[in-house]
């Protein structure tokens, strides 16, 4: 029998100064920043602590920590690329990921495609397995506030070896 596992995650960062950020591993010019330890790419967090879920990893937290100075401002797709090694060496290979995109702004639209490679590329599966959408949240809450943004990750693994 096919063995599958499902998992979810959900991350998000302030926005801060800046003219920037980083969603999918791509550079979305903005009129803010996030705060972050690291790029603060809330698509790729979302992914990875989906990924670590699902493998039954436990968290990127518990992987990458805040603490750790070697991760200081470090490319989030880095840690996904780490994330990958550990969720094959556990055995798994991605079946599908679909991520959503929670903000006001920036708008998703003009940078869905790049975003959509680049997440396959990073977790080496078909475009086809990788869906990325947006919402705002109809102006309500710190994310309506244009305080910050958020994302949410699911993904499918499948046992391969
Ligand atoms: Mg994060």
């Amino acid at each position: 029998m096919t063995d599958l596992r499902i998992g979810f995650g959900f991350d998000v960062h302030a926005f801060g100064v800046g003219d920037h950020v980083w969603l999918g591993g791509c550079r979305v010019a903005h009129t803010h920043g996030v705060v972050a330890h690291s790029d603060g790419d809330v698509l790729l967090h979302a992914l990875c602590d989906a990924l670590l879920g699902a493998a039954g990893l436990g968290d990127i937290g518990e992987h990458f920590p805040d603490s750790d100075e070697t991760l200081k401002g470090v490319a989030s797709a880095l840690l996904l690329t780490a994330t990958m090694e550990r969720v094959q060496a556990a055995g798994y290979g991605v079946v599908n990921a679909d991520l959503t995109l929670l903000a006001e702004r920036p708008r998703l639209a003009a940078h869905r495609v790049a975003i959509r490679e680049s997440v396959a590329r990073l977790l080496g599966v078909a475009l086809e397995r990788v869906n990325i959408k947006a919402t705002t949240t109809e102006r309500l809450g710190f994310i309506g506030r244009g305080e910050g943004l958020a994302a949410q990750a699911a993904v499918l693994l499948e046992r391969r070896a």
